[in-house]
């Protein structure tokens, strides 16, 4: 009989990671979207039902971060234009809050299927002003924005269905939101899709850098023939944003954007008897266990961290991986990153695209330098970047301590942390121990280990073998300093309501 061979003990850290090279195969010849944005050369605020000049004559210029060219130009709203939003919201909100529900949603649906129309139009000029991948804009943004309004619509004629239990549900009223430049139109269908089935009126101010799809998304209200006065949008910059937080008729506000602002935004509310609901920054931890599917969980931390530049709240800026596993992963990383395609972002092959501003860029790269000086090993592609516009490579942090500031800071660019850990227990303690909680991710095989990874997280979302999953019928918000209040499903809708 003779002896069997020994197996051969190999540990998935041995095994070498294929390189994918199609980079450097194939060359990928130029795929530009062409549907036409149908942009104008000026944009005024929308106010009353009417395209109307602010009172101060001012306007200011919203760029293509992709090239620097100037777009349009935008109309800066000051405190008096707010004033006229909130008076058009007010007189607007008796008729439309005593609508039936059912007549509120046919506007809603209305609205969906004008935008899901005018779908190709709407993602160039997203991609155009925000710098976003075209393959997003048209894949992502505006489907989920219209699909936002089909699901809010199939509500309005079902609060009470909603809310079991509960003998009346009532608008607020004025409705104040203030939104980001990440996702700027799929952010208006999260703040107004809400709002308007549950029958409230809104003043709505997009940020600076991104206000073409909101003032677009107006011609659509005006197709829809939304009564005057129900959706307001007032463009400009933070004192805009400022004085629609305060405005005395706004009986709730909803704002996305940095933990810095909504921290003021809850000094401006204080002690009055507004609602409030923030959705804030983040720090997620994705957390890769070596059990995990790693070809298909790579995939998953790329998305988490890549998609739309990193500029998104709930991305997966910090992987924690398990010891056993981390120079595997990272040899994977590297090799996806260098296939990665980086450049126009109205180019269908392009998968990261312009970042949002000069403003943003400069952030990116003083925390990068940072990141460096605090001796975390850098990683970076070696891929051309345009020369004109604002770009940053697709970044790897390799040895990073949870002292670091990039470990702990929100980047909100493309750059990834990679943190490792030993145990379930030291891997829960690591994601928990940020002053974020607004998502996180685990990739495992152990149906079990995902339960417990999820009730321990401090997350508002925890993805579990996958990564960005939205869905209007699943509620979004955060713990911590990522906010209170949530966006989507019948958590999204109690907070535009008061339940007697
Ligand atoms: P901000 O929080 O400053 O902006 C978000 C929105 O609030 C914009 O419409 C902005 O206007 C407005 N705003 C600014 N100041 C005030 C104020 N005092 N009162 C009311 N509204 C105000 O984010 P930034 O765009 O400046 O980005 C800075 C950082 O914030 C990013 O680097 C990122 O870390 C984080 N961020 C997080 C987001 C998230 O989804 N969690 C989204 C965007 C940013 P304006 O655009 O004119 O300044």
């Amino acid at each position: 009989m003779c002896a069997r061979t020994p197996a051969k003990k190999t540990t998935r850290a041995a095994r070498p990671a294929p390189e994918l090279i199609f980079g450097d195969l194939w060359t990928f010849d130029p795929a530009p979207e062409t549907a036409d944005p149908r942009l104008q050369p000026r944009y005024n605020l929308y106010i009353g039902g009417k395209f109307v000049a602010p009172r101060s004559g001012k306007y200011f210029e919203t760029i293509n971060p992709a090239n620097e060219k100037s777009l349009a130009e935008i109309a800066l709203a000051d405190a008096s234009d707010v004033d006229v939003a909130f008076e058009a919201a007010s007189r607007a909100f008796p008729a439309w809050s005593r609508l039936p529900g059912a007549e509120r949603g046919k506007y809603l649906y209305r609205i969906a299927r004008l935008l899901q129309d005018r779908a190709r139009e709407f993602a160039v000029a997203e991609t155009l002003d925000g710098g976003k991948p075209i393959k997003e804009s048209r894949d992502f943004d505006v489907p989920m924005a219209a699909a936002h309004f089909f699901y809010h619509a199939g509500w309005a004629d079902k609060l009470a269905y909603a809310f079991p239990g509960t003998q009346a549900v009532t608008p607020h009223g004025v409705v104040g939101q203030v939104i980001p430049w990440n996702f700027p139109l799929l952010m208006l269908a999260w703040k107004l899709a809400p709002a308007l089935a549950t029958g409230n009126t809104v003043v709505l101010k997009p940020a600076e850098t991104t206000s073409i799809t909101a003032m677009k998304f107006a011609e659509i209200l005006d197709e829809a023939g939304l009564p005057p006065g129900v959706v307001n949008l007032v463009t400009g910059a933070g004192e805009t944003g400022a004085a629609v937080v305060a405005h005395p008729l706004a009986a709730k506000v909803a704002f996305t954007g940095s933990t810095e602002v909504g921290k003021k935004i809850m000094r401006a509310t204080a002690g009055t008897s507004k609602k409030l609901t923030l959705e804030l920054g983040g720090k997620a931890a994705n957390i890769l266990f070596e059990d995990a599917p790693l070809d298909q969980a790579v995939e998953g931390v790329v998305n988490g961290i890549f998609f739309n530049q990193g500029h998104v709240c709930c991305a997966g800026s910090r992987l924690l991986v398990q010891e056993g596993i981390a120079d595997a992963v990272l040899a994977k990383l590297k090799n996806r990153l260098k296939v990665l395609r980086v450049g126009d972002p109205l180019d269908k092959n392009t998968d990261v695209g312009a970042i949002n501003s000069r403003e943003q860029l400069e952030k990116i790269r003083r925390l990068v330098a940072v990141g460096v000086k605090e001796g975390a090993e850098l990683y970076q592609p070696p891929c051309t970047l345009p020369t004109e516009g604002y770009y940053f490579r697709p970044t790897l942090f390799s040895r990073v301590q949870q002292s670091h500031r990039v470990a702990r800071e929100e980047i909100f660019g493309p750059v990834l942390s990679i943190l490792t850990f030993r145990t379930v227990d030291e891997a829960i303690e690591k994601a928990n121990n940020t002053s974020f909680g607004l998502s996180a991710g685990v990739w495992t095989d152990k149906g079990s280990r995902i339960l417990k990874m999820s009730t321990e997280l401090k997350a508002g979302v925890v993805w579990a073998n996958t990564y960005n999953k939205f869905d209007p019928a699943s509620p979004f918000g955060g713990y911590k300093e990522s906010g209170f209040g949530r966006e989507g499903g019948r958590h999204g809708l109690a907070d535009y309501v008061k339940l007697s």
